[in-house]
């Protein structure tokens, strides 16, 4: 990502007066935290931004400053330019993807590793920590100042996207650029607790359905985890609750790979990878479709869930042979 490209891209927003913001379906917490916190400080700017996301915002991201003005469609009135956030392909925008297709220009702004590019110009850097990472650099060249609603958004970006700052995407950088949304206004324990400490009643029924059908596979190297709509039936919980049980997956010592597959209302299966680092599980999604980043990827299979885990199982053997046979 060089400084010419961040220079064209201020340039293009500092002539926009109209703008579309959009990010990826089921947001996650770099998703709505970037999307927030750009639309914010444009408005500061005196922008006119839609903020848009196909999928509505989980329960715990509702207190981000601005989430009640995320829509699903598009507003009556037309952009300039669209700003793509966090999105590994322009499809990740799900049923928005026309609306952002049609604008004149397009600006690409992510930290996937994966490669679907589109838009004009493109802000990507995969060593990004998060998308907000990037976005903070956007506003810094911008000369920008940091609001408390801006950098509430932007900490809770980074805070998810770095799993509390402790996947292996967490850099000096990554935490120095928290550092300063902290001093500009934004308080790691208020946020920590709303994004972390009241999951809902349903939510922590399911991830205990979860977590009482751990099954192992391919000599104990993947560990995986079914969840099936009876499951959501039964507990009442709702699509969104699903995040985080990945996590106690990635926690058991042993495995090299862990698998959550969720069935979801249509004939498919929502699938999420985690690696230690032994396989790059975006090359894994990458074969279903999907994609992601090296230690956390996802992906969506049509077919029935037992089928689709048999498959998912097979390809992730593939990438432990290829991978034994390069340490060999
Ligand atoms: P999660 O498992 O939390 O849904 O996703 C993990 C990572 O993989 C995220 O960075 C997410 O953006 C990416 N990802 C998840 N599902 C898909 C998908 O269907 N397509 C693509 N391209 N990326 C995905
Ligand atoms: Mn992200």
């Amino acid at each position: 990502m060089s400084a010419r490209a961040t220079d064209r891209v201020i340039r293009l927003i500092r002539s926009s007066e109209h703008l579309y913001l959009g990010t990826h379906i089921r947001p996650d917490g770099d998703a709505l935290g970037s999307l927030l916190g750009l639309m914010l400080a444009l408005e500061d700017q005196g922008k006119r931004v839609a903020a848009l996301c196909a999928d509505p915002v989980p329960d715990n991201y509702r207190f981000l400053p601005g989430a009640h003005r995320i829509s699903s469609q598009p507003p009556a009135w037309p952009a300039q330019l669209g700003i793509v956030l966090d999105c590994d392909g322009l499809s990740r925008l799900g049923p928005l993807e026309p609306a952002f297709a049609a604008l004149p220009h397009l600006v690409d702004i992510d930290h996937h590793h994966t490669d679907h590019a589109f838009g004009e110009d493109r802000l990507v850097d995969s060593r990004a920590g998060a998308t907000a990472e990037i976005v903070s650099r956007l506003l810094k060249g911008m000369a920008i100042q940091l609001t408390p609603p801006v950098a509430s958004c932007l900490y809770a970006a980074l805070l998810t996207d770095t799993g509390r700052f402790c996947f292996g995407n967490t850099t000096a950088h990554s935490l120095h650029i928290a550092a300063e949304m902290v001093e500009a206004g934004a308080d790691p324990h208020q946020i920590a607790r709303r994004v972390y400490e009241e999951r809902s009643m349903e939510a922590t029924h399911l991830l205990g359905l979860a977590l009482s059908r751990l099954s192992s596979d391919l000599d104990g190297q993947v560990v995986s985890v079914m969840l099936t709509r009876e499951d959501f039936a039964r507990t009442g919980a709702a699509p969104g609750d699903t995040e985080g049980i990945i996590d106690h997956l990635r926690a058991i010592g042993g495995p090299r790979v862990a698998l959550l597959l969720v069935e979801p209302q249509n004939s498919s299966v929502r699938v999420s990878l985690r690696s230690d680092g032994t396989v790059d599980v975006s090359e894994i999604a990458l074969c279903f479709g999907g994609g992601g980043h090296m230690m956390a990827a996802g992906c969506t299979v049509t077919g029935a869930a037992e089928q689709v885990r048999r498959r998912v199982l097979e390809v992730i053997g593939q990438a432990f042979a290829r991978a034994g046979a390069q340490d060999a």
